[in-house]
């Protein structure tokens, strides 16, 4: 495998795109610590698993919980080579004329909280151990990272701060650790809003036709799974193949090139 011997940590693993990262990077010779606020999905994930994969439950917007789970990486595995910050929500396009104020201002910490805060205290905890390895730390962004519409006000400007992010800990972690992303577009996973918008049980493909919408809207056009996005994981966490890769962001969306019309010629 590409990652033979690898100790990875990933937030958000339980499930979507985290988990998808979690079971290709087993298929490709890492260890993973999988950090997920759902003790529920991490016990699916674990028993799928087993020894190749550890679990902690906690919150990424928690200083203590994120060192909690760099520790117990570093106590399992001896060691830590990449950090992926993927543990993310979705604002359901709420939009800034139609978002009462009260909303927006608990909206916007929550969001952030978790977007932006969860990125910065998951880096900070795992900067150490990644200065000892030589390591990385790949963060996952979106369309919305570059693109209007992907999301409302709060979920672009996040996104969007994840660029600065990637920027700023790609200088400031030189030259011992590289610092990129990965910005990938929609698919149907069980991606939730913040609870202070009442969106905490709802699931972006119940909201949203996001497959027909990707379909349509993506240079591609193809609607692709959490797993086909995961490629661009292992590129930017294999040493060997992106040794000389840090500040990038890897426009995975398919968004950046405007759609043709399905039908050719028409
Ligand atoms: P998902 O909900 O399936 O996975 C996210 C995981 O993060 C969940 O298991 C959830 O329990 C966990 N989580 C949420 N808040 C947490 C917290 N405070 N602490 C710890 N864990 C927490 O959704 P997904 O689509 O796989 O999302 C993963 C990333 O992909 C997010 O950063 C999202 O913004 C990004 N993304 C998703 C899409 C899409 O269309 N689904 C598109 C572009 C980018």
């Amino acid at each position: 495998g590409w990652l033979e011997g690898q100790a990875v940590l990933v937030t958000g693993a339980g499930s979507g795109l985290g988990r998808a990262i979690v079971d290709r990077f087993v298929a490709e010779g890492a260890r993973v610590l999988a950090f997920d606020r759902s003790a529920e999905k991490l016990t699916a994930v674990k028993a799928e698993h087993a020894a190749a994969v550890e679990v902690v439950a906690g919150d990424v917007r928690s200083p203590h919980d994120n060192q909690h789970a760099v520790e117990t990486a570093v106590e399992a595995f001896g060691r830590l080579d990449t950090f992926i910050g993927n543990a993310g929500l979705w604002d359901f396009n709420g939009s800034l004329l139609d978002t009462p104020a009260d909303r927006l201002d608990q909206g916007f910490d929550e969001l952030f909280g978790v977007n932006v805060k969860g990125y910065l205290l998951g880096a900070k905890a795992a900067a150490p151990a990644l200065r000892e390895s030589g390591g990385s730390v790949v963060l996952t962004l979106s369309n919305a990272a570059f693109f209007p519409a992907g999301g409302g006000p709060l979920y672009v400007a996040s996104k969007h701060a994840g660029v600065g992010l990637v920027r700023q800990l790609a200088y400031e972690l030189a030259p011992e650790v590289r610092v990129n992303a990965v910005a990938p577009g929609g698919m149907d996973t069980d991606l939730r809003g913040p609870e202070s918008l009442g969106l905490a049980t709802t699931r972006i493909g119940q909201a949203f036709p996001i497959n027909d919408v990707m379909r349509q809207a993506s240079a591609l056009h193809i609607a692709p799974g959490a797993e086909d996005y995961v490629g661009a994981y292992v590129l930017l966490a294999a040493k060997a193949q992106s040794s000389t890769i840090t500040g990038a962001v890897i426009d995975a969306s398919g968004f950046g090139t405007p759609a043709r019309p399905a039908t050719p010629g028409a």
